[in-house]
């Protein structure tokens, strides 16, 4: 907005605006309808046990399936969504999808998964958040422990009364939280020790080079040593190697997800992939 200062209105809506902001119109009009029409789709990726293989669970990803403007990935619309309130109704709709997807992991294969749900600003503060949540484990039939919300450290540095207060009330209620993208924000390490947080999900940017960058190296070692001691766990996103798992494996990184084990895939071939793992386990 201060780039304007000084220009003319004229200057201001020129007609390549116009254009962005028709288009961004026409997006938005068309997520509304999104949920009713059925074309937005959960995807899940694999979280594995770094030292033995075996799945721990997977992240719920949002995809947005439109007639017109084909797969759109969700940091083209979560965005919008979020700005608009969209991500409400939609962000209820992950969690219940999520939790739903997990117990019938555990009724057709007898394991139990744990499943990671993104929650975005907006979504946190609306009144209803926690009741939202509950009623998805409720409907689901899903423990609390087995639901893990992941927050984005943005989030968390409001450092609101109201933000400790749904962390902790979350926390009561057996749900276990964790920090996504660790390392990218302004990580005022500070809220690790007041806040109520199971898991540091490490940045895959701090993952990418962990073989061939010894300061990421360092970093990567740095983070999941101060998460233990402070009681919590650690899952380096972004795999991709066979090499980051030995170097993730080395330092004791509890969980790793990414490419190398699997991408997000939507639901019957999560369940597929779980077959072929459960059956490698044997
Ligand atoms: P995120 O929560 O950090 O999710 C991880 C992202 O990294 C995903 O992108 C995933 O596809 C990608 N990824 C996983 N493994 C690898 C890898 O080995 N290499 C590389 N290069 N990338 C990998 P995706 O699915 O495009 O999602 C982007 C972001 O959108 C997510 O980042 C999350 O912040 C947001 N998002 C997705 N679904 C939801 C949702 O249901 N609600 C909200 N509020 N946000 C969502
Ligand atoms: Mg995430
Ligand atoms: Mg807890
Ligand atoms: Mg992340």
């Amino acid at each position: 907005q201060a780039k304007n200062k000084g220009k003319s209105a004229f200057e201001r809506f020129s007609p390549e605006m116009k254009e962005v902001s028709h288009e961004r119109l026409q997006i938005e009009s068309r997520m509304r309808r999104a949920l009713e029409l059925n074309e937005l789709e959960l995807y899940f990726q694999p979280i594995v046990e770094t030292c033995s293989g075996k799945v721990f669970g997977a992240e719920a990803l949002l995809r947005w399936n439109n007639p017109t403007m084909g797969m759109v990935m969700p940091d083209k619309f979560i965005p919008l969504a979020e700005e608009t309130g969209l991500i409400i109704p939609i962000g209820q709709w992950v969690l219940e999808q999520g939790c739903q997807a997990a117990m019938q992991w555990q009724k057709a294969y007898g394991i139990e998964l744990s499943i990671s749900v993104n929650v975005s600003p907006r979504q946190f503060r609306d009144p209803n958040f926690i009741d939202v949540v509950l009623s998805a484990l409720k409907l689901s039939g899903l423990p609390p422990q087995r639901l893990e919300l992941e927050i984005t450290e943005r989030l968390i540095l409001d450092n609101s009364i109201e933000t400790s207060e749904i962390l902790t009330r979350l926390d009561q209620e057996g749900i276990r939280l964790s920090v996504d993208d660790f390392g990218t924000g302004y990580s005022a390490l500070s809220y690790l020790k007041s806040y109520p947080f199971d898991t540091l999900k490490i940045d895959k940017s701090f993952v990418q080079d962990v073989n061939n960058k010894q300061e990421d190296a360092s970093l990567v070692r740095a983070i999941i040593n101060m998460a233990h001691s402070l009681g919590l766990k650690v899952i380096a996103e972004g795999v991709e190697e066979e090499e980051q798992i030995t170097f993730l494996n080395d330092e004791n990184c509890d969980y790793s997800q990414g490419y190398f084990y699997g991408r997000p895939m939507p639901e019957p071939e999560y369940r597929d992939w779980l077959e072929t793992s459960q059956r490698a386990q044997i």
